[in-house]
């Protein structure tokens, strides 16, 4: 049968959460065999994302973990200074682990693990690239690193480099959207997981350096040739008005959710 392919979210509550949920789940709803893991930064789960979720149609996990103070982002903060979505990603994974352990059957090995932020933009022909997952897959991402693409580069059938605006030589060179773990390398080491101080640029190289070579990378989308993920990022909406009106009591109604 079709592997399933379950895909670890981090998200956390801001003005564009229901937004990049909304469009997030819709575009998961045409993929078969998909498993959404979904975990709130947060230190309980909150009952936007719980009803998103209930009503989504999609199979999902909902988890909860709030990122520690000295490693949260404060407002103002250079976005660079602190990986974002490290411990719920972690937790999304140690979920994976226990949950498989407890399946019972022969298949409960069988699938793959992909780790998509809420605010990106997803081609359905990614899902149908990374299924065939064996143990690392690879492929483009599109603007990301201050580039109009960055990617693995192929001959051969082999990645051999990484077409990147920087510091090429890191382990991984490759964004968070770029790659797929299949579920049994996952469950086979059990201790891989994020390294929040890991130095910038070297978050995704923590997890994948104790799984796989360069070597061993499965370069999709026709030899990394296309671009089928984006790293959109979604402007923060200005709320001056509303600020205006709530002044003088006239905000909008905190009941209707947004
Ligand atoms: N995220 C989170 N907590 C935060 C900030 C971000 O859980 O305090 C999540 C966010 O929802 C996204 C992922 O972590 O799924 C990556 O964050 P972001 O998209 O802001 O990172 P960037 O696009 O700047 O790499
Ligand atoms: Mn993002």
């Amino acid at each position: 049968s079709l592997p399933t392919i379950f895909v670890i979210t981090p998200t956390y509550a801001r003005l564009v959460q229901k937004a990049e949920l909304t469009r997030m789940s819709q575009t998961f709803l045409h993929v078969p065999r998909l498993h959404w893991i979904l975990v709130e930064d947060s230190p309980h789960k909150t009952p936007l994302v719980t009803d998103l979720l209930m009503k989504s149609g999609l199979t999902y996990t909902h988890l909860h973990m709030p990122t520690a103070k000295d490693r949260k982002l404060q407002e103002g903060d250079p976005s660079w200074l602190k990986p974002r979505g490290v411990e719920q990603r972690n937790e999304g994974l140690r979920w994976l682990r226990e949950d498989r352990r407890a399946q019972p059957g022969g298949d409960n090995q069988q699938g793959v693990v992909y780790f998509a932020d809420d605010d990106n933009t997803y081609s359905l022909q990614l899902f149908e690239e990374m299924r065939s997952t064996q143990r690392v897959s690879v492929w483009p991402v599109g603007l990301v690193g201050g580039m109009k693409y960055e990617r693995p580069v192929v001959e051969g059938g082999k990645v051999v480099r990484f077409h990147t605006g920087w510091r090429p030589s890191r382990p991984f060179p490759i964004d968070m959207a770029g790659f797929a773990v299949s579920l049994k390398l996952v469950l086979a080491n059990p201790e891989a997981c994020f390294d929040g101080e890991a130095p910038m640029g070297l978050l995704e190289s923590s997890f994948l350096q104790g799984l796989v070579t360069m070597d061993e990378l499965e370069p999709k989308a026709d030899n990394c040739t296309k671009v089928l993920v984006w790293h959109t990022r979604t402007e923060k909406p200005k709320m001056k008005r509303e600020e205006a009106l709530q002044a003088q009591g006239l905000g909008s109604d905190p009941a209707v959710e947004h």
